[in-house]
This record gives C-alpha cells, structure tokens and sequence, in this order.
C-alpha cells in the first residue's frame, strides 16, 4: 500500500486539485510531507488518460504546457478522466534538474517503485500501483533536458502485444509530432513505458527539443499535440481548425549502435547537426584535450548510418558521455 495520500476523489464528476502527499521527515519539518501538485477533471464514465511532465525535472516544455492545461481544461469539455500530474518527481521538477535532489534518483529508473522507498520510489510505486491500473493511457511528455537536443518527437515501445503496439501507435501518430519512431527491444524494466506495459495500458512519451529551456515552436508542438492525442482518445472534441496533419517521419531506433559516445574528457566540437544524414563511419565530434593542447583529439564516429535525432548540448565532456544518437527510416 502506498503511503502517498491525496483528498482527490479520482471517481468523483468535475475539476479537483490537491497535492500527493508525500511523508518526509527532515529536519525542518518532523511529520512534513512533500508536495506534488495534481489535477483530476472527470465527466462520467468514458476514457482514462493520465498526463505527465517533470519525470525529469530539467525538462520544461511538457511542465508549462500540462500546467496550461491544468489551469484551463474544465471537466465540461471533457468525456471520462484526465489526470494532470505536470511535475511527477516534483523535487526534481522544483530545483530543476533530471534528478531528485532529495535522494539523487531519476523517476524514469525508479519504476515499479517502493512503497516504503525512499521519494523518488515511492512516487514511481504510487503511479504505477495506484494510478496507471485505472487509466486506458498514459502520456508522458519528455524533451532532452539540460544536456541533450532533441528533434521535436513522440515515441512508444515495442510492445510484445501486436494489439495495443497497434493502439500506441495510432495514438503517436494522433499526436502527429515532426518524427515518430519506436524504441525496438527497450530492454528498460525501470522506466515509465514499461509500467504501463506491465499494467497493460498504452503509452506516449514524447521528445519535445531541450537544452533546458522552452522554446515557443517546442511548446506548439507540445500543446496542439495533447489536444489531437485526447480528441483520438475521445476525451475532447477535435479541434476543427487543426484538422490538417502534417508530415511525420515514421522512424525506429535501435540500440548501441545508434549511439555515439565521448571517449575521453574534454570539449566536444559537433561535426553534425539535427536532422543531418550521417553514413557509417562518419566523424560525429571531436574532443579536444584542452588541458593538454599538444595532443590530438580524439574523433567519435557514427556505427552505423542514420539521421540525427538527438544532440548533446553542454560543451564540457566527460568519457561516457552520450553525444548523439540516431534514428532510422
Ligand atoms: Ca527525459
């Protein structure tokens, strides 16, 4: 049984907020709880949907745009359920960084969670033991955070069941981002997408730019998408002035190989750039030894071919240090 508490009601008809009621006891605050700020709009009985931002702190565009939401959806332009939860790891969302600084855990590595865990766990276990069982969907809006650019995408799992792979991905494909591709043999128990495979709902996560920052063509791309995904849900009624759809790159990725990562300590010099075509064996990056400028640097290179889908953003590398990764048509 989880420990978090909430006075929301998540059967009962119109708008409610309160918090996730999460005990901490510090120091400051010996019976304290930790706040996580959630919406439920409800209209009788119809499709379930659970919207998230914040899983990762450090990523804003799916924060500002489920907080928009939150403030404005009224449960009489709705049918059924939709749960707004716009900061997930709301310690991590609030001190803006991937992860919680409370105990230094990354929500999206943290599922199934624990109910006695430490915050981090404990917010993984509720939403998949108490939230993710009655919803239909869930959608989790994801950007590249402060080390990473994306190109602005949606992307689901591959799902060992044919029929709700089908459902995910006509739900990505409602969402109608720039790219849509699928994460072919996820091997990631801990993450978001697999507790919804494992509660046996479909899920949306989504890559919406990043560099730690908003930018107004990500934050579209962000708002206009919800809308489309929930009228697909039959939650809302389509917009008719967005009717059109446009172009998306149906794309998969695969694994190692689509990645490209710094081999030694120093500053990255990109070669490429988003959405380049790169061919295999291609020059990625260079890393120069700035400390010690009479060496070499040392040249990353692309496996295999592909288009660049996402683009380390910090200058300073570390070995380990992903750099890039690729998508396939
Ligand atoms: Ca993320």
């Amino acid at each position: 049984m989880s420990r978090i508490a909430t006075e929301i009601d998540f059967d009962r008809d119109g708008r409610q907020t309160d918090f996730l009621r999460l005990p901490h006891s510090v120091d400051r605050s010996a019976y304290g709880w930790i706040p996580v700020p959630l919406v439920c709009l409800r209209n009788g009985p119809g499709p379930r949907v659970l919207l998230m931002a914040g899983n990762h702190g450090d990523e804003f565009e799916g924060q500002v745009a489920l907080t928009k939401l939150a403030y404005s959806l009224r449960p009489d332009q709705i049918t059924g359920r939709v749960i707004i939860l716009p900061m997930a790891n709301a310690p991590a969302a609030r001190a803006g960084t991937r992860n919680s600084p409370v105990d230094g855990l990354n929500l999206n590595r943290c599922f199934p969670g624990d109910a006695n865990g430490s915050p981090t766990a404990m917010i993984a276990h509720y939403i998949e033991s108490v939230l993710l069982p009655q919803c239909d969907a869930v959608i989790d809006v994801h950007s590249g955070g402060q080390s990473l650019q994306y190109v602005p995408s949606t992307h689901i799992r591959r799902s060992p069941d044919p029929n709700r792979f089908a459902r995910a991905g006509a739900l990505m494909e409602a969402f109608n981002a720039p790219f849509s591709w699928v994460f072919e043999g996820a091997r990631e128990m801990r993450a978001l997408n697999a507790a919804a495979e494992r509660c046996g709902i479909i899920a949306l996560g989504t890559e919406l730019c990043g560099g730690g920052t908003v930018t107004p063509r990500a934050l579209r791309i962000a708002e206009r998408g919800l809308r489309r995904a929930l009228a697909h849900l039959g939650v809302m009624d389509p917009d008719p002035a967005d009717a059109a759809v446009l172009p998306s790159r149906r794309m998969q990725v695969g694994g190692y190989p689509f990645y490209v990562y710094a081999k030694d300590d120093g500053v990255f010099e990109p070669l490429v750039a988003l959405e380049d075509v790169v061919g295999a064996g291609q020059p990625a990056a260079l890393i120069h030894p700035v400390e010690t400028p009479w060496r070499a640097p040392d040249e990353a290179h692309f496996a295999q071919a592909g288009t660049v889908v996402c683009a380390r953003v910090p200058g300073r590398v570390e070995r380990g240090d992903c750099l890039f990764h690729l998508a396939t048509d």
